[in-house]
């Protein structure tokens, strides 16, 4: 029989130095942190209680004050003493003195009855979840089996630790560093990676998506180094054109081209770390699209597309995306073709045969 799961966005905060090291932060409860065991922390400047932070998983972000002395910091801007500011993946918060950087994430893990903590053992993270595993768990004191995760669907490859426990203390933390750099790193793996890389030049790079949602499904990288859709610029609308350019040369190689279309975007929130545009035929015939998240990610406003990422960079400087646009991977399951809601993903994939090119 199948387990009770239910899925709850979970919030991380992420060690940079050490990246196996993570502190859950639960919903809307205050959490305090400083020097101490938690975070490996003995530097005198740093007060027992630095910092009171505040995760928001339904908006996507932390809110942090700084109760200690010494400067706390997001993206090297000082906090100010009882002075609060809001952490959202992808900036650093520094615990002090623009040291002990620390990420957020936020992940969709299951939940069952028994109260212990597991990643969605057959779906995907997404926001900031990502993955599919091979119904495998994060399990602290476990290394979880990457090569059959897609971190999409699990944002933690490696050990989530709950905040009462220290994960570098653990025997294998080793191991799980390993298994955190593999997963935390690995789009940045795959684009070095002569068998995953498609297309290259001196600016991009086109590999085939390690998990595809769709028959065709690639990833355009620029080797510049751009952790995410948010730290995009002005500066990048060149590159991102460019990028666009190539996806839309890897659409026109390929066999089916005149019988299937296709999308060019990039998700709003992405779960993987390197900025990556998306090139993805709109068939959806594959297996490793299983959930509604995936779905969703894929066929609603949460994918934006390329032409109107450039124009909205050109324009506006940067991506702005809704605060509540996460929410929008929660909608019913809608076929993207004829509107038909379906009741679930086995009569959705049924459905969408009838949309597949005769
Ligand atoms: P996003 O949600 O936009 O960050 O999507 C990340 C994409 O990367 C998903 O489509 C995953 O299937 C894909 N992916 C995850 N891990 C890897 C990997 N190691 N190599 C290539 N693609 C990956
Ligand atoms: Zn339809």
């Amino acid at each position: 029989m199948m387990a009770a799961w239910s899925t709850m966005r979970m919030c991380w905060l992420v060690s940079k130095d050490r990246g196996c090291q993570q502190i859950k932060l639960p919903h809307l409860e205050m959490v305090v942190i400083g020097r101490g065991p938690e975070t490996e922390i003995t530097d005198k400047k740093c007060s027992r209680r630095q910092v009171q932070l505040k995760a928001d998983c339904n908006k996507g972000y932390v809110k942090v004050k700084q109760i200690g002395v010494n400067p706390t910091s997001i993206d090297l801007v000082n906090i100010g003493k009882d002075q609060e500011i809001k952490l959202k993946p992808g900036q650093i918060l520094h615990i002090v003195n623009n040291l002990y950087p620390y990420t957020v994430q936020f992940l969709e893990e299951m939940g069952t009855c028994g109260g212990r903590e597991a990643v969605e053992p057959k779906g995907e993270k997404r926001p900031q979840d990502g993955s599919e595993n091979g119904g495998v768990e994060n399990m602290p004191g476990k290394c979880v089996k990457m090569e059959q995760m897609d971190p999409q669907a699990c944002d933690s490859g490696c050990k989530l630790n709950n905040s009462s426990s220290s994960l570098s203390s653990s025997g294998s933390s080793s191991k799980s560093q390993e298994c955190f750099e593999y997963w935390a790193h690995g789009l940045k793996a795959s684009m070095q990676n002569p068998d995953m890389q498609v297309y290259k030049d001196e600016k991009a790079v086109v590999i085939k998506d390690k998990y595809p949602k769709a028959r065709y499904h690639w990833l355009v990288l620029p080797w510049k180094s751009i952790s995410t859709l948010s730290r995009v610029t002005q500066e990048h609308v060149e590159l991102l054109e460019y990028m666009h350019a190539m996806g839309e040369k890897m659409v026109q190689q390929c066999p089916e081209k005149d019988t299937l279309r296709f999308r060019l975007g990039y998700h709003a929130i992405p779960s993987m770390s390197q900025l990556h545009l998306h090139v993805i035929s709109q068939d959806f015939d594959s297996k490793w699209f299983k959930t509604k998240k995936h779905w969703n990610s894929f066929t609603t406003q949460y994918f934006i597309d390329s032409k109107d990422v450039i124009v909205m960079v050109k324009k506006k400087g940067r991506v702005i995306v809704d605060k509540e646009i996460a929410k929008l991977l929660n909608l019913p399951l809608k076929c993207h073709v004829c509107k038909r809601q379906q009741p679930n993903i086995p009569q959705l994939k049924e459905h969408l045969k009838e949309h597949w090119p005769k």
